[in-house]
């Protein structure tokens, strides 16, 4: 199995893989490895010229057993039907491990949202809604933001839902604005999430003390949060984060011994995440090159930028020191660099466990819309932080139980999870 292997490939070959030591019915392989409902449809958008152009669109549900579908829709110019079916799949094992009562679904438009202005954006929302609304809905699938796509874009597809449906249906989207129907806390919860799997990790190995370091790739939306939190909730040290410079079309490493502060470095970073190299130079940063951030001598390593960073060429510059592997972005670790990280018995919180934050807590903003009746970002915090860590010991506990890795214990926990509920339902 490679990396470069189309992405639904991979999900599947994921799957077989976990099915095999599982143990499944072929039935059950049969259901998990194709999504259950796939969607694609045209979407002739007015530009703002007065010509119209046409756009593909997909929604992909893989499954619905525990649940509504859930997941984002990406505006991508590279998007295809199985980028979209692989999300998708991922989606269903996010949602199963982190124990919310939704399924797996994703959508897409092949586009390059830059290239539109805020009106053609619009229309563009509205007319993939109303491609495939009748699909859609708080008790049939709920999609959410994701790249490309913004909060404003969930405020206007969540009009469009509504104005067809002739009433106000805020649950049918999530990751809407705050005062539009969106919950608190949103903006923190994956980073928070992040560390709370991290926490509860240190608990485990019986590492859990103030002082403890960390390294972070990335400085976006998830790893300025789980900065933070590394700080603030575990009383931690982050000594390097790492991103992407858009105007040296390179990444750096910001470094600093002493610990790096978040707000301000937060302060001098734009809003696709990168931090301005004079001003944390001037700041008394060291800067080093991008790959920097793995090398360092830190208990604790949290990849949160892009996939397939961590690979068998450079899986070896990891410091002994390192305990936690915490994998914030999606898919940082290849397959070939997973293998060295479980002989050197480095704890690594999978992907699908330790991002999933953001997708409970839109779940929470789901509930909340059906209630009518908001929380306090204490309250959300607060209730993510009782859901992480109960999915935390689940795949722990079963890590323990089979003797497996926690990337492979996850998968089991997940997996069982919808096969139980496909059989309650009596789909098998
Ligand atoms: P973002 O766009 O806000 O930030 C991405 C960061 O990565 C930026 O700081 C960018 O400079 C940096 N980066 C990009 N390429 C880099 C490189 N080669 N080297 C170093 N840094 C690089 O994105 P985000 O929302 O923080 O998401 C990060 C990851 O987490 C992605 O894999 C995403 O799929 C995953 N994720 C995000 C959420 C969420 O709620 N935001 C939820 C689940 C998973």
């Amino acid at each position: 199995m490679t990396q470069e292997m189309n992405p639904f490939k991979l999900a599947q070959a994921q799957f077989d893989q976990v099915a095999e030591q599982m143990g499944l019915d072929q039935a059950v392989r049969d259901m998990l490895r194709w999504p259950l409902r796939e969607y694609r449809f045209q979407l002739p958008v007015r530009m703002d010229n007065g010509s119209i152009k046409v756009f593909f669109g997909f929604r992909v549900q893989h499954n619905d057993a525990r649940g509504p579908a859930k997941g984002g829709i990406r505006f991508a110019a590279n998007e295809t039907l199985d980028t979209v079916r692989a999300l998708a799949t991922w989606m269903t094992w996010k949602c199963a491990v982190a124990d919310i009562p939704l399924g797996g679904g994703k959508g897409g438009v092949i586009v390059d949202p830059s290239t539109l202005s805020v009106g053609e954006k619009e229309r563009l929302c509205r007319e993939w809604i109303d491609a495939v609304w009748k699909n859609l809905g708080p008790r049939n699938d709920v999609p959410a933001p994701d790249v490309g796509t913004t909060p404003q874009m969930m405020g206007w597809m969540m009009d469009e839902y509504s104005k067809l449906r002739g009433e106000y249906v805020p649950g049918v989207i999530t990751g809407k604005p705050l005062g539009g129907g969106g919950s608190a806390g949103r903006t923190a919860a994956t980073g928070y999430g992040v560390i709370v799997t991290v926490r509860e990790a240190m608990r485990h190995i019986g590492w859990l003390s103030p002082g403890r370091t960390a390294s972070i790739q990335g400085f976006g939306n998830v790893a300025q949060y789980a900065a933070r939190n590394f700080i603030e909730l575990l009383g931690g040290k982050v000594i390097s984060v790492s991103c992407w410079n858009r105007t040296d079309k390179t990444a750096y490493t910001f470094c600093k011994e002493e610990g790096i502060d978040p707000y301000f470095l937060q302060s001098i970073t734009d809003q696709y995440g990168s931090i301005s190299k004079k001003e944390a130079e001037r700041a008394g940063y060291t800067v080093e090159d991008g790959d920097a951030w793995l090398s360092k001598d830190v208990d604790v390593l949290i990849p949160a930028a892009v996939e397939g960073v961590i690979t068998g060429q450079n899986v070896e510059q990891i410091s002994s020191r390192v305990k936690i592997l915490a994998e914030g972005a999606n898919g940082p670790t290849t397959l070939e660099a997973d293998e060295v990280l479980k002989r050197r018995n480095i704890f690594t919180i999978p992907d699908f466990l330790c991002n999933a934050g953001g997708v409970t807590c839109s779940y929470f903003e789901q509930v909340q819309n059906d209630m009518n009746y908001y929380w306090p970002e204490e309250e959300v915090l607060s209730k993510l932080d009782q859901k992480m860590s109960a999915a935390f010991h689940a795949v722990l506990e079963m890590s323990l139980d089979k003797k497996l890795y926690t990337r492979d214990a996850a998968y089991w926990v997940a997996i069982a999870r919808v096969e139980r509920a496909m059989r309650l339902r009596g789909w098998l």
